[in-house]
């Protein structure tokens, strides 16, 4: 197999739509044509995003010109949901890991909600993301008896239907606070070093990282540089047909 570069944009909701459409547009602009969407139906409880008319008409152009449409969670909050591990829960995730010590039960009624909503609008069941990637590797087997076709987690890849595994850390940069960005700058620089030894280099973009002009340049660096290497440009779904 050639060499591959995955590109997914987290957290696509009505109130990061501007910083997701900068992000589409400036990766198209280095020929990344496609990238993983991930998209949250109510982030924080808010504004449902399928239903703002906006969000909706970006997402089926995005989705008719190749883009994957993946689930990412539900609310992506912890609202309702028991304290979990502080250190999971708020020092990497900001109360955000949905799906972290989520019960079965629980995860399994927020999943088939989500794929309702995909259905209404005619979308074929694909990927499931968990927010932060934190979830219990027993609701893969959940995933696949609703028809997932794969996940992923910070380090892999996850073919549902045949349990067949990619390892690939992915590039991740956190904004969240001053000190972050240059560790993450760093970190990411270490990390990619690293991956140009592996067939297949994986990036996560947060709505946050366009925001912080030398995260958005690091980020655009990297990408050129894995195209000068040859690595293509493809998305999740894609690679998983493979
Ligand atoms: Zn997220």
């Amino acid at each position: 197999m050639d060499r591959v570069l995955i590109v997914s944009v987290h957290d696509v909701h009505p109130a990061s739509l501007g910083a997701v459409r900068a992000q589409v547009r400036d990766l198209d602009a280095l020929g990344v044509e496609n990238t993983s969407l991930l998209i949250v139906p109510e982030f924080h409880h808010g504004q449902p995003t399928l239903e703002d008319k906006e969000t909706a008409a970006f997402l089926e152009g995005r989705r008719e010109a190749g883009d994957d449409m993946v689930l990412h969670g539900y609310y992506h909050d912890r609202v309702g949901l028991p304290s979990g591990s502080f250190f999971w829960t708020r020092v990497y995730s900001n109360n955000e890991a949905e799906f972290y010590g989520i019960a079965a039960g629980e995860a399994e009624r927020r999943l088939a909600a989500g794929l309702r909503l995909w259905a209404m609008r005619g979308w074929p069941v694909g990927g499931f993301i968990a927010p932060g990637w934190l979830m219990a590797a027993e609701l893969d087997q959940v995933l696949r008896r609703l028809g997932f076709n794969f996940t992923t987690r910070l380090k892999q890849i996850v073919r549902l239907c045949d349990g067949r595994v990619t390892e690939s850390q992915s590039l991740c940069y956190s904004t969240r606070s001053w000190w972050r960005v240059p560790v993450g700058l760093a970190w990411n620089d270490f990390l990619f070093e690293r991956l140009i030894r592996c067939p297949v280099i994986r990036l996560s973009l947060h709505p946050g990282d366009w925001a912080v002009p030398r995260v958005r340049n690091h980020i655009l660096g990297l990408v050129q540089r894995a195209l000068d290497l040859g690595y293509r440009p493809l998305t999740y779904q894609r690679y998983v047909a493979l």
